[in-house]
């Protein structure tokens, strides 16, 4: 009889989901996707009856092709197990189609989980391909592919050649934009805090409390200046303080749900520094049980890492509060499971959260069979997951109003002091949530002394304090996931490469782990909102991303649905080109310090294959250009200099002897030199830094550095 064959997208998950079938069925690798638009062509036939997508089948991908035609031929059933999500199906329908598998004879296999309880079931409920899933696919290749084949011609003739957009990335890019535009028109607004601190009349405790409101209202900016200061404490010179408040009250405090895909990549950026490409890589490893245990079995770690689901299946609740009540006690468990609710879109997307596939397999237990970041991201994982199943924190909130009345104005003063005592831990004993900007919450974790309501109290020292507000922070990588998130564009399959792509095209650069745009990003983000508002503007993006939800869950027709997009796109592209004028070179190079040494006339900073550069502004008569330095002398070889450069994996920092000396450093080092060889310092995380030298090894706090003469 013949076997059964499975086709998967990777040699990983071929070799996990294999060991769990047994003998009886033949697991073969799809290696990814086999078919595509084609590369060189916009491969899609637009005409009255719509939009056909034209696929091929790359030179690449011919062999494995043929290989799961044969093998399909000759097998039984056939069942695609690639992964639950519409990339998945589209895999699968592509499968069929490129090696013409007799559809009769398929079956698609659904499991959000490598293990064998997952998968079994799996086989036992299969079901047809869903077109509507592959039609939502579909449409957003295509849509994208219009915007990125129909945009590239007009921003090369009009602003750089080599230049590009996309759907979605412009949005997000415009997004860095904005915020940097906002930062740099800020203008700062003074104020002033008034803090007080107060001590009981026997002078034994005290406390420091600030001034909440004046005549009952609360006013940021009542204080606008050092003449109001001074008038207030003149005000106050001999006021007395009374307590006209003292109240204690439980608070309590909710851990965050479980995993999905875009607060995995935020949390992972914030405490791993990973990028979310990289988190989403190590995930898929983590997913696909690309780690055997010692009896040389995988297993998959964790569900599927694409999802923006916090549901969590029933087994894995019980599972986990078992795992609860043995680890931290009762007290810390739930009586009944805690649910978060969310609106999932795609009901029959729905899946579950990123979560460890059982609460057997504890971090510590597997230290041995994952690298270092493997392990990080799992341990997050795992602590996200049983947090969010654990008793509230609880805390002792004091809030403490002092009262007092202006000598001279009579005028009505509150002063408030807040503290909170934890009084139990909870779920703080396992994780808290990360911050992108701002104090940690523990701050406010300050002891308040024990008062009666109306005692009086010594007004000991009244001191102001100068402010000004603050323009907004730049964005993290983090906080433009989360804003993208909360804005509804981009899903969990789209995050990373967003993130990715805005980098790889000189859009955006990451100073200190913190996104600012170039003046090429800032050229083409104006020339777009010029041009094409709508493909810029945040709310007709996030539309379409619902409209493709909609196709995915069978309400809405995607060729229809694509016309009424492209119809008014297409216009646009037709009056850019003839109607937009070129954008001036100095709005697109960066300014240089430099002056051509050949013809005197001043350099700027350019963009090229290789990374950015200095070129004379006098090309294309004069050709001399120079590597982009950074002022920092090669440790290795003493006489080059570091430059940027750029390969396939990124920017890098290289010596400018290259080939002769090799010396490059992956991030861009700190203008500090090394205390104790004086070599070359690199940024650790934000706070810290490490030396480039692995012998000398010395690692501090950059705070505590001395600055160069
Ligand atoms: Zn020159
Ligand atoms: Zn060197
Ligand atoms: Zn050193």
């Amino acid at each position: 009889m013949s076997k059964d064959l499975v086709i998967v997208e990777s040699p990983a998950k071929a070799r996990t989901v294999g060991q769990f079938l047994g003998n009886k069925f033949d697991v073969k690798a799809s290696m990814g996707h086999v078919r595509d638009l084609p590369r060189r062509s916009i491969g899609v036939e637009i005409d009255e009856n719509g939009f056909k997508p034209k696929y091929t089948v790359s030179s690449d991908k011919k062999k494995v092709v043929s290989e799961l035609k044969k093998a399909a031929a000759d097998a039984g059933t056939v069942y695609l197990a690639t992964d639950p999500d519409r990339e998945g199906e589209a895999i699968s329908w592509h499968l069929i189609e490129a090696a013409k598998i007799d559809l009769d004879k398929t079956k698609r296999v659904v499991f959000h989980e490598i293990t064998k309880s997952a998968v079994e079931e799996a086989f036992a409920n299969t079901r047809n391909i869903d077109t509507d899933l592959v039609n939502a696919q579909q449409a957003r290749r295509v849509l994208d592919r219009l915007v990125g084949y129909r945009l590239s011609p007009v921003l090369w003739s009009k602003i750089k050649r080599g230049t590009s957009a996309g759907r979605v990335q412009s949005v997000a890019l415009r997004m860095v934009v904005d915020r940097y535009r906002e930062i740099s028109s800020f203008v700062p607004v003074e104020y002033w805090q008034i803090d007080g601190l107060f001590k009981s009349e026997d002078l034994k405790s005290e406390f420091l409390a600030g001034l909440h409101t004046i005549n009952g209202k609360r006013d940021k900016f009542a204080l606008a200046s050092r003449g109001d200061t001074e008038d207030l404490l003149r005000d106050l010179e001999n006021a007395k303080y009374v307590i006209s408040s003292y109240e204690t009250s439980l608070s309590r405090r909710r851990p965050s749900p479980p995993f999905i895909t875009s607060t995995l990549q935020q949390e992972a950026s914030r405490r791993l520094r990973f990028s979310a490409s990289r988190t989403m890589t190590i995930a898929q490893q983590l997913y696909e049980g690309n780690v055997r245990n010692a009896e040389g079995e995988s297993v998959g770690l964790i569900t599927y890492m694409r999802t923006d689901s916090t549901n969590v299946s029933d087994v894995a609740l019980k599972e986990v509060s078992t795992y609860i009540k043995k680890r931290y006690g009762e007290e810390y468990a739930l009586p009944k499971p805690r649910v978060f609710s969310r609106t999932v879109r795609g009901a029959q997307e729905a899946h579950e959260a990123i979560r460890p596939t059982s609460f057997t397999r504890w971090p510590d237990s597997l230290k041995d069979q994952l690298d270092r970041d493997q392990f990080r991201l799992y341990e997050l994982i795992w602590n996200r997951m049983v947090s969010s199943q654990m008793a509230d924190a609880l805390f002792d909130r004091t809030v403490i109003d002092v009262d007092s009345k202006g000598t001279v104005t009579g005028n009505d003063y509150v002063f408030r002091a807040t503290g909170s005592v934890p009084k139990f831990d909870g779920f703080r004993i396992v994780y808290t949530e990360g911050r992108d900007d701002g104090p940690a919450e523990d701050q406010d974790d300050s002891i308040l002394p024990l008062f009666q309501k109306g005692a009086s109290l010594v007004g000991e020292k009244i001191s102001p304090d100068q402010k000004f507000t603050e323009p907004p922070p730049k964005f993290t990588e983090a906080s433009l996931i989360r804003n993208l998130e909360n804005e509804g564009i981009g899903r969990p399959s789209t995050y990373a490469t967003i993130i990715g792509t805005i980098q790889d095209r000189d859009y955006v650069r990451r100073e200190r782990g913190r996104f600012e745009p170039t003046k090429l990003g800032i050229a083409v983000t104006d020339f777009l909102m010029q041009h094409f508002t709508d493909i810029m503007d945040v709310g007709f993006t996030a539309d379409m991303e619902k409209r493709l939800d909609d196709i995915a869950e069978g309400l809405v027709r995607w060729n229809p649905m694509l016309k009424d997009f492209y119809t008014p796109f297409d216009e646009a592209v037709e009056t850019a080109k003839s109607e937009a004028e070129r954008v001036p070179r100095d709005k697109i190079d960066e300014e240089s310090d430099e002056v051509c040494e050949v013809c005197e006339r001043p350099m700027v900073i350019r963009g090229g294959r290789n990374g950015r550069f200095i070129a004379c502004t006098g090309f294309p008569e004069c050709k001399n250009t120079k590597p982009l330095t950074i002022g920092i002398a090669c440790p290795e070889c003493k006489m080059g200099e570091l430059a940027e450069r750029k390969s396939k994996r990124g920017i890098f920092f290289g010596c400018t002897n290259y080939p002769d000396c090799n010396f490059a450093v992956n991030t861009k080092p700190l203008d500090e030199s090394c205390p104790m060889c004086a070599g070359i310092l690199l940024p650790s995380g934000r706070e810290n830094a490490r030396c480039s030298s692995k012998e000398c090894g010395f690692r501090g706090a950059i705070e505590e550095l001395e600055p160069v003469k």
